[in-house]
């Protein structure tokens, strides 16, 4: 089995994919449960904090972009 491991962009610690949620902004931040929706995605920690700064976080968008240059290059 490969380990996917994704950064919680709440609190920044890694784990494996399947441990986190990934939410997906398109226009407006949904939980993703199935992984497979269109758009930009990104992971947090399964846990009502870091949920909620996911959802809310102006940050996000900065990381989110960021991720997306990466990427693409
Ligand atoms: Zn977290």
């Amino acid at each position: 089995m490969k380990r996917v491991i994704r950064t919680c962009v709440s609190c920044g610690v890694k784990r494996e994919k399947t441990e986190l949620i990934r939410f997906v902004y398109s226009d407006e931040p949904q939980e993703d449960a199935k992984g497979n929706r269109q758009g930009r995605g990104a992971y947090v920690c399964d846990n009502e904090k870091c949920r909620e700064i996911g959802l809310n976080r102006k940050k996000l968008t900065r990381s989110l972009l960021s991720n997306q240059l990466r990427r693409t290059r």
